[in-house]
């Protein structure tokens, strides 16, 4: 089957950017796979159904009508025929998708989605368990870290650009508290594969990394 690069680590390490930018100079495929927890937790909202019910997102998870599309270049995201990219990205959908993503029936639910997009010629797999889970088998498996103060410091710029000003002190405690979610959880918890390659990015550009990692894949 088609090679398979997955780049896990906590959030804000860089994870989404990277990966993009690896699977362009490829020419591979991508899986955001984190997109799928925030489109399961927002079609729950939306849905009124409780963000602890686990047959009931299971059930959504596995029944999900969604469609991820390049619009003019961009990535764009489709739930149920609505274009919600901007929606899944905000910190609201991004803590409730790490409520449901510590279910174990909607992880099940969401993995042979997520194993569907192995195809040829390849795919870079962007998450929290690509190596651990999804693709055990991948030949070469990152682990993205940066600390949690630097993860803070991005988002901050991030938000900015996008015209909204969060606290940094708020972001932090945000950022710890996914971290201490998404690795004490009983199910796929995050922590790096045994043949992971650990790059920690705190003191890195993006090009650097991009360098970096095009160089382990050259290998
Ligand atoms: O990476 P992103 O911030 O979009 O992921 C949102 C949440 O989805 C994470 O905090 C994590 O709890 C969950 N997630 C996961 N497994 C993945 C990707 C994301 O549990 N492979």
């Amino acid at each position: 089957s088609a090679p398979v690069l997955t780049i896990d680590g906590p959030g804000g390490a860089g994870k989404g950017t990277i990966s993009r930018l690896i699977a362009e100079r490829l020419g591979w495929h991508l899986l955001d796979s984190g997109s799928l927890y925030r489109l399961t937790a927002l079609s729950a909202i939306g849905k009124g159904i409780a963000l602890d019910d686990e047959p009931a997102l299971a059930a959504l998870a596995s029944a999900l009508d969604v469609v991820f599309r390049a619009e003019n270049g961009e990535a764009v995201v489709e739930l149920e025929g609505r274009d919600v990219t901007r929606e899944i990205r905000t910190e609201q959908v991004g803590n409730s998708a790490s409520l449901v993503a510590a279910l174990p029936a909607v992880r099940q639910a969401l993995l042979e989605r997520q194993r569907d997009f192995r195809q040829a010629p390849g795919l870079v797999a962007d998450g929290r368990d690509m190596g651990t889970v999804v693709f055990v088998d991948a030949p070469l498996k990152i682990f993205l870290t940066a600390s949690a103060e630097e993860r803070a410091r991005r988002r901050h710029l991030q938000l900015r650009e996008a015209g909204v000003d969060a606290s940094l002190s708020s972001l932090l405690k945000e950022i710890q508290a996914r971290d201490d979610r998404d690795t004490q959880r009983s199910v796929a918890p995050l922590v790096p594969a045994d043949d992971a390659i650990e790059l920690d990015t705190t003191r890195l550009s993006i090009p650097e990394v991009v360098d970096r990692l095009s160089e382990l894949l050259s290998r």
